[in-house]
C-alpha cells in the first residue's frame, strides 16, 4: 500500500495522480501531491513505476498501512526498485523486465518478515542518492 512521498524528491509533475488507478492521491496546488484515500491503495505499483524522481514509497503489505520513517526509506535503497526491476526508462536494456525480483519483497511481507536485504546498486543521477 502506498506509504509515501519524498518530498525532497518530488517534482510535482503529477504523474502519479494521473496514472493511479484507484484515485488515491490529490493533487495540491504546490509541491507534491497528498495521499489522500491511502486505504483505496490496491499496491498495484503504477505510481512507482511512472515516478521518475523516485519520489514514492509503496510497501508491498496490500491489506494495511505501513508507517515508514522517510529517512529510513531513503537509506535503504527501495525506493525506485521496482522500475529498476521492471526495466523502465533509464532501466530499459539493463534490467529487462524483471519483475519477478519483486517475489521475495512480497513472499517476506506475506511472512510478515522484514524488507528484502537484496542489495540494491545505486541509482544513476547522483543528485538522487542517498
Ligand atoms: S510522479 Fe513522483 S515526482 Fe511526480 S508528483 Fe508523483 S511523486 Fe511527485
Ligand atoms: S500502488 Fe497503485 S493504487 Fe496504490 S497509490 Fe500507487 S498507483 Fe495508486
Amino acid at each position: 500500500m502506498i506509504a509515501l512521498i519524498v518530498e525532497q524528491r518530488c517534482n510535482a509533475c503529477n504523474l502519479c495522480v494521473e496514472v493511479c488507478p484507484a484515485n488515491v492521491f490529490e493533487k495540491a496546488q504546490v509541491g507534491p501531491p497528498t495521499i489522500a484515500r491511502q486505504i483505496d491503495c490496491t499496491t498495484c505499483f503504477m505510481c512507482e513505476l511512472y515516478c521518475r524522481q523516485d519520489a514514492l514509497y509503496v510497501a508491498p503489505d496490500c491489506e494495511s498501512p505501513t508507517q515508514v520513517d522517510a529517512e529510513a526509506v531513503l537509506a535503504s535503497g527501495q525506493l525506485g526498485r521496482y522500475r529498476r526491476d521492471s526495466g523502465w526508462d533509464e532501466w530499459r536494456g539493463l534490467y529487462p523486465n524483471e519483475q519477478y525480483l519483486m517475489e521475495r519483497v512480497f513472499r517476506r511481507a506475506r511472512a510478515g518478515d522484514a524488507a528484502d536485504e537484496r542489495p540494491f546498486p545505486p541509482v544513476a543521477d547522483p543528485a538522487r542518492a542517498g
